[in-house]
């Protein structure tokens, strides 16, 4: 009987984003398993692919054959299988960008690179047939003798190539593929002991450790203040994993994955933890995959794409810094990897742990309604105290005549800082390039009036536009809320900060980090030294600096511009903004000297400043959770945004309107968005049009939503016009 096999073809492209059926050679009959990587005729050519299942029939008639099976073994497994599937259609990719994310490109270039070719014998085969040969006779013994051995080992051992081949015509010797064994790097190196856990730190530990012992899956939800020592936690939950035989998964944030950060869990398990993150390439990236799927290492410490780490039998995923937007990936797969943690975990009956300071919304509305186990630790475990926080409200400066950027505060504190040789950090939001029409005199900042995010202005049309629905308006020349004059464009960089700062204090040493200026490999690591070090006074960067430092001379931060955060056009604005100077302000005091925050701001009065300024995050969910109940987004519906963009205005908007017409006869739930010009409406001469849908749980209509997609992408003439969906996106500008 002929079998069939469902083929995945390793090109990106949407024409072949579906199955093909192939005809299983009898020959390979039985050896064909779902997961192998196999050559197939495609075309007039011939392509690598994937077998995603083997079937018994088929409705297509014409079939051709598989040609070659690239390695004997599965290169994928059943839960890497199932993983791409379930990216596909959550994400809205297609699967062979799905399958890119899973597997380093080094294995898609003919199966596994740590895999060998070994001769070994075949069942029957016996010296005694070989009385007239007796190198080949030799050749036997040995590979009886020391199991299966390399070409070049054999001929080392004095057998020739033409008795191996004389061997292979006579099969009595096959060729195998086998897992190359890694050298161990014995490391004598003895493991830091754990810390003695304080009161607060034993409660939560036991609780992972119960989750842990419970066959569920579970998720918990560990929220604790900065410093309030969550590391400790997680890596005692990691040896407990380990000691039950298990494996652990740990993720922060790409830009906290320091050396030393690395150290530190090294440090507690020598030899055994692998890590991933993307400067880690090439040969050094072969040899952390090596170490995991050997089993050598059973700690994977990595960023975001570390989720996929090929680890089984896993105990415990960790999340560090959960309400990160760096775990949601920008590009097919557009992927959040808190979602995909929780697929592995539920998979691997594993405990799923969330860390923050400040969770997203979304975690934290689970864990509100039951859904996740809360954990809360409201003390510092080091003998210091949250900084106190200091508002400035810069309307007042204005009208007393003080216009610089900096506050006569922040400059006053400043002085304070450099006379007593200590440090300070300064902070400016990294999306402050969004612009938005600010009264300086009030505050005032024109929102749209039915989506509640600032109004984008558009300096070709001169008029502001809401980027989510479309609206559009003058730009106002006096303050509807103050009658002022002082109503424009606000914007502040990075840039302009060093430039102000140098001009005001010419000989003190300034270090500025931005993603500017720590583009290269070893840019951030080396301001950190520098820094650390005492070389420079004073730090000038985004919010990207906030992560992970642990600066005991650092006694004042300064938030220059909230309001650039507090702005964005996006409805998460003022949680960005929450986390922001929450984070911020966990990077001071944590030395014996203490600290001070200062945040100026137009909008002192807001409530993400004022329940940040007083270290409360219970005020600041309970008003933030009601405003997104009001008007419907995440936690309580789901976003989809079509993102579409081309070099021709027209064919974008006519590709957009298409697309639009289209979901709107589905009789979706919920409403649609658009189209309407994205905040970013330009970008590198792609103009940018997008269509949001928002509705109560849109999953289920993923597979009409990607019908739709399909005929978009089959259109002849095909649109010159980029489609990127993004399911829950966490930036939209
Ligand atoms: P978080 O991740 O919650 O911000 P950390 O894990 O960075 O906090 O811990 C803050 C500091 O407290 C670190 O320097 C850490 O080494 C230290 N620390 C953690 N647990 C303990 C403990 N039980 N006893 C003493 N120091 C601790
Ligand atoms: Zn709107």
């Amino acid at each position: 009987m002929n079998r069939y096999a469902e083929i995945l073809i390793d090109m990106i492209s949407n024409a072949v984003d579906r199955p093909f059926h192939y005809r299983i050679f009898p020959e390979f009959s039985n050896s064909i398993k779902p997961g192998m990587q196999v050559t197939v005729p495609f075309g007039s050519r011939s392509c690598q692919g994937y077998v995603l299942r083997v079937l018994d029939h088929t409705p297509v008639e014409k079939l051709r054959d598989i040609t070659a099976v690239v390695d004997p073994e599965p290169l994928l497994t059943a839960e890497q299988l199932a993983l791409i599937h379930w990216l596909a259609m959550r994400y809205y990719c297609r699967k062979i960008d799905a399958l890119h994310a899973l597997l380093p490109a080094s294995f898609r270039r003919g199966g596994s690179p740590f895999k060998v070719e070994v001769l070994e014998l075949v069942h029957q085969a016996c010296e005694a047939n070989l009385n007239r040969a007796p190198v080949q006779q030799k050749a036997v013994r040995l590979l009886k003798e020391k199991g299966p051995l390399q070409r070049r080992e054999l001929i080392r051992l004095g057998i020739s190539a033409a008795v191996i081949c004389s061997l292979e015509k006579k099969n009595l010797i096959r060729k195998n593929r086998v897992l190359s064994i890694p050298q161990r790097r014995t490391t004598e190196k003895k493991p830091t002991t754990p810390r003695l856990l304080s009161e607060a730190q034993a409660e939560c530990f036991n609780r992972v450790c119960r989750a842990i012992d419970n066959p569920q899956p579970q998720r918990i939800l560990l929220h604790g203040i900065t410093a309030s020592g969550k590391t400790e936690i997680y890596l005692q939950g990691i040896a407990r994993c380990l000691e039950l035989g298990k494996t652990a998964l740990i993720l922060v944030p790409e830009i906290s994955l320091t050396p030393q950060m690395i150290e530190h869990f090294e440090g507690r398990f020598p030899g055994r933890v692998a890590v991933l993150h993307s400067r880690i390439r090439g040969a050094e990236k072969n040899r952390q995959w090596q170490m995991i799927l050997s089993g050598e290492a059973r700690v994977v410490l990595g960023a975001r794409s570390a989720i996929f780490a090929p680890l089984n039998d896993i105990g415990l995923i960790v999340i560090d810094e959960e309400h990160e937007t760096t775990y949601k990936q920008e590009e097919a797969p557009r992927y959040h990897a808190r979602d995909v943690a929780w697929w592995r975990a539920r998979r691997h009956r594993a405990v799923l742990l969330l860390g923050s300071a400040t969770p997203s919304l979304e975690s934290y509305y689970q864990a509100s309604i039951g859904n996740t186990q809360l954990l809360s630790m409201k003390e510092r475990v080091t003998p210091t105290q949250l900084p106190p926080v200091t508002v400035v409200d810069m309307r007042r400066e204005l009208k007393e005549g003080h216009r610089h950027i900096f506050s006569r505060v922040l400059l006053r504190e400043l002085e304070g800082v450099l006379e007593r040789d200590e440090q300070a950090l300064l902070f400016i939001n990294r999306r402050g390039f969004a612009g938005f029409v600010l009264c300086r005199e009030c505050g005032f900042v024109v929102r749209c009036p039915s989506c509640d995010v600032s109004m984008t202005l558009h300096l070709d049309s001169g008029t502001m536009r809401c980027h989510y629905c479309g609206h559009e308006q003058e730009v106002p020349q006096t303050c509807p809320q103050c009658g002022g004059h002082k109503i424009r464009y606000f914007s502040a960089g990075t840039q302009r900060v060093e430039e102000e700062m140098k001009k005001l204090y010419p000989d003190v040493s300034l270090i500025r980090m931005d993603s500017d200026t720590t583009g290269s490999r070893n840019a951030h690591n080396y301001f950190y030294r520098h820094f650390r070090e005492g070389k420079a006074s004073i730090l000038i960067g985004t919010q990207m600096i906030a992560k992970g430092l642990d600066f005991p001379n650092v006694t004042l931060v300064g938030v220059v511009a909230a309001d650039t955060a507090l702005n964005l056009p996006d409805f998460r604005a003022p949680e960005r903004t929450f986390q922001l100077i929450t984070q911020v302000a966990g990077r001071t005091a944590r030395g014996p000297r203490g600290g001070k925050v200062i945040v100026q701001t137009y909008h002192p009065s807001h409530y993400s400043i004022r329940a940040a300024a007083a270290h409360d995050y219970n005020a600041f969910f309970e008003e933030e959770i009601e405003k997104r109940r009001m008007l419907g987004y995440p936690p309580f519906a789901d976003m989809i945004r079509f993102l579409f963009s081309g070099e021709e205005e027209e064919t974008v908007m006519a590709a957009a309107a298409w697309f639009t017409e289209q979901l709107s006869l589905l009789g979706l739930p919920g409403e649609l968005l658009g189209p309407a010009p994205a905040s970013l409406y330009r970008i590198k001469g792609f103009y940018r049009i997008q269509t949001i849908l928002r509705g109560d749980n849109l999953v289920p209509y993923a597979p009409r939503i990607r019908k739709i997609m399909q005929e978009y992408h089959s259109r002849k003439p095909v649109w010159p016009v980029r489609l990127a969906v993004d399911f829950n996106p966490q930036v939209v500008l």
